[in-house]
């Protein structure tokens, strides 16, 4: 191992607080910096676009510039540096290109994206003194053609050989697809038949994105579960192929969220501050946004919100079908965006006047608000590769409604009314009344149960969303790319607590034994009513009377299996624990410790204490013994033992009761007869949300950790006590499916929204 850190260039079109359009510059806005406190040294480059504030270019400073080469043409690139939070920002500079009012949406764009990618492999030759890249990390098909060129052009130069790269997927429906006759005219690589082949998605055209799936070291992409679906036609937007093919290198690595930025305890963009343990700011946003939106002032309405683009792939078609029953079922609708579904939106908020509100327009202070106020956050995707709305939600204490798909399913754990665990509601189907029924299962629970609406809500909250987990991935898989480099992070010489003379309940259980966490769980924290409520479901809301009587909803019985359902699916999510290095194994143990902490905390406290600030060997031996205890188990317990990520933290303590619930669940699930609408499509789910996800982690070889840690891990945190467990530990490792390259991907044509206005427009046609 040498002393030599790890040093990454971060390729990204966007980067949050210079331009941002959506989750990708959320993205390269806070990784990196969770890079550079996971012990990096990162330098993210992104074009120099006109809209960048001057509070930014006036500080910039010109440190290179030279001409890259494009086809025929020599264009110049600058390179013009800033550094904020240690990571290192080249900004990428041709006014030609990059000097206009939006990122995205020209003609052009597939030259200026070619430049871009062609001039960040360029600039690897200009870096600050002592940086030697080792991985070149790109992101979308705006960086797609740098590991291409980098392989076609710079191999052999010595510099370039140490170079891996990584190539992440944020949303596979933008590619970069464009007419063939660039690859001779803007590429140059017509004369390179490896390149042309590999670029070439059909007979007249050709693919960016195909193109660095084809030739990156690593593909990422931004959830677990989208990770497997991508290889899939359903999903894979004709690029399934060339991913099932290329399995072995694909994992993936749920985003986080910037937890500062996103904190309703400090958050001065929201009516009044509130924290998990001081719910009542949450009341008074409540009734301040309706106030605001013209909603009716009143408590015993739960008020759902989206804040999101209008767009199908979020899930609006289901949401124009199903919004008359939710309203007039007493359930006020506030929408917070702009995209395809403006009209629509505008049309329910003048029907409903007090009960739905519809801002069409990009307001972020507006959606710190929205946050804040509602109750539940709808969020019905049709693909999400991770989405970070939902996760926001989850950190103000809103219960989100979602699908269950991609990064949504990786993140929001379903609503189990026997055990009372979840942070959400969920439905499988892309279907109108499942969504319905789903978001009358959250308001029935809002109007008939507190205690557990409120229980969930601190699950929720409790959920850890943090980049700390996610860069520790990135760099886990920075190191299967170059061994040769240390990426343990220093010991943080901790204070430890040590007391000399330890307390009275301390003293002895403080050896970090393998606690018999599984008989802990036994108290199962459910609350009575478990076993009627969904029932009693038809009396209605309190609301109800008053209101225009709901027509069909009370998800009477769907409400109840589902849940049972839900709980039993949801598990299948097969995760694999990312547990491998020691600085990613600690840092996640100490949060993961917070949630179930509330249980085994309760009984054990020294024990959990002693338990998070164990050294990474201490805990593997630890949780080694239990985890042959419950490997049999585990297994037996086979999908009902894995829950989504963020499920995992809670189940932790839960999770006998989980075991023992699920069989039960099981049962009850078969006999769901849900609506005569749905029950069709409640087949494929069952194969889809279950067959696949269990097959994924049948193969789930360890693509990155070694088999056996991986293996085991995901047992022993099953087990294990509270310090194992990482929140989202169950790092699914990308479901392999090992199939063969079906040969030439289809090209994926994307839908060219249309814009109903100037800001649609720019939301919807910014990826491309
Ligand atoms: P996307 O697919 O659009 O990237 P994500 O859920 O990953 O979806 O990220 C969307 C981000 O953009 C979130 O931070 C969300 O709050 C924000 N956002 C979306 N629409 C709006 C809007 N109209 N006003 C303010 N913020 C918005």
């Amino acid at each position: 191992m040498s002393d030599k850190k790890m040093q990454v260039v971060f390729a990204s079109a966007e980067a949050a607080p210079f331009v941002k359009t959506g989750g990708l510059g959320d993205v390269a806005g806070s990784l990196p910096r969770a890079l550079v406190a996971a012990g990096a040294d990162v330098i993210v480059m992104v074009p120099k676009y006109g809209t960048i504030a001057s509070e930014y270019t006036d500080r910039m400073e010109h440190v290179a510039d030279f001409y890259v080469s494009l086809g025929w043409r020599n264009e110049y690139c600058g390179l013009e540096r800033l550094v904020i939070d240690g990571v290192t920002y080249l900004f990428i500079d041709n006014e030609r290109y990059f000097k206009r009012d939006y990122p995205y949406g020209f003609f052009d764009d597939g030259e200026r994206f070619a430049f871009f990618s062609k001039a960040v492999t360029e600039s690897l030759q200009h870096l600050p003194e002592g940086f030697q890249c080792d991985v070149l990390h790109c992101n979308d098909w705006h960086t797609a053609l740098a590991p291409v060129f980098l392989r076609e052009f710079y191999q052999g130069l010595p510099l370039y050989e140490r170079v891996k790269t990584v190539f992440s997927i944020h949303n596979i429906a933008f590619q970069g697809q464009y007419a063939d006759t660039i690859l001779n005219d803007i590429l140059g690589m017509a004369h390179i038949p490896n390149a042309a082949r590999q670029l070439r998605c059909d007979e007249r055209s050709i693919n960016y994105m195909q193109g660095a799936l084809d030739y990156s070291d690593a593909i990422t992409t931004v959830s677990p579960s989208y990770a497997w679906e991508i290889q899939t036609p359903e999903y894979g937007e004709g690029l399934d192929g060339i991913l099932r093919r290329r399995s072995n290198v694909l994992s993936g690595i749920l985003n986080g969220i910037d937890t500062d930025a996103w904190n309703p305890a400090t958050d001065p963009m929201i009516h009044a501050n509130y924290s998990a343990a001081d719910m009542s700011g949450k009341k008074a946003c409540k009734a301040a946004l309706q106030e605001e939106l013209g909603l009716e002032v009143r408590d015993d309405r739960p008020l759902m919100v989206m804040v999101t683009r209008l767009t199908r792939q979020k899930g609006m078609d289901l949401v124009t079908y199903a919004l008359d029953r939710i309203l007039s079922g007493g359930v006020q609708v506030a929408v917070l965006g702009t995209g395809d579904y403006e009209e629509p939106m505008r049309y329910f908020a003048n029907k409903y006047p007090g009960t739905c509100a519809a801002r069409i327009t990009f307001d972020n202070a507006l959606s710190h608000r929205m946050y804040a106020g509602a109750d539940m956050f709808l969020m019905p995707s049709l693909f999400e590769p991770c989405g970070l709305s939902q996760m926001i939600a989850m950190r103000y204490g809103t219960l989100p409604v979602v699908r269950e798909t991609g990064g949504l399913r990786d993140t929001v754990a379903p609503y189990n009314q026997f055990t009372g665990e979840g942070t959400g509601f969920t439905f499988a189907n892309f279907n109108g009344d499942e969504m319905g029924d789903a978001v009358f299962r959250g308001a029935r629970l809002y109007w008939d149960d507190h205690a557990a609406w409120d229980q969930l809500v601190q699950n929720a909250m409790a959920a850890d969303f943090s980049w700390v987990r996610s860069a520790d991935e990135y760099m886990n898989l920075y190191h299967n790319l170059h061994p040769e480099i240390d990426i343990t992070k220093p010991e943080p010489v901790v204070q430890e607590p040590e007391p000399a003379e330890p307390t009275a309940v301390e003293a002895e259980p403080a050896a970090p034994a393998p606690e018999p966490a599984v008989t802990e769980a036994e108290p199962a924290p459910k609350t009575e009513q478990a076993a009627e409520p969904a029932d009693d479901a038809k009396a209605e809301a309190p609301a109800k009377a008053e209101e225009p009587a709901p027509k069909t909803e009370p998800a009477t019985e769907p409400a109840k299996k589902t849940a049972a359902k839900k709980a039993t699916a949801s598990k299948t999510a097969a995760k694999k624990p990312a547990a491998r290095k020691t600085a990613a194994t600690k840092s996640t143990a100490t949060k993961a410790a917070e949630k179930p902490a509330a249980k085994a905390t309760a009984t054990k406290p020294a024990a959990s204490k002693a338990a998070a600030t164990k050294t990474t060997a201490a805990k593997a031996t630890a949780t080694k013994p239990t985890t042959k205890a419950t490997a049999s188990k585990a297994t037996a317990a086979k999908n009902t033992a894995k829950k989504p990520s963020t499920a995992s933290a809670t189940k932790t303590a839960t999770k006998s009761t989980a075991t023992k619930a699920a069989p039960a669940k099981a049962a009850a699930t078969k006999t769901t007869a849900d609506k005569p609408a749905t029950a069709a499509a409640t087949a494929p789910k069952a194969t889809s949300a279950k067959t696949a996800p269990k097959a994924a982690a049948a193969k789930t070889a360890p693509a990155k950790a070694s088999t056996s840690k991986a293996a085991t891990s995901s047992a022993a945190k099953a087990t294990a006590k509270p310090a194992a467990p990482k929140a989202t530990a169950a790092k699914a490792a990308a479901p392999k499916a090992a199939a063969q390259d079906s040969s030439a991907a289809t090209p994926a044509d994307k839908p060219a929204p249309k814009a109903k206005s100037v800001s649609a427009a720019k939301r919807t046609t910014r990826k491309r």
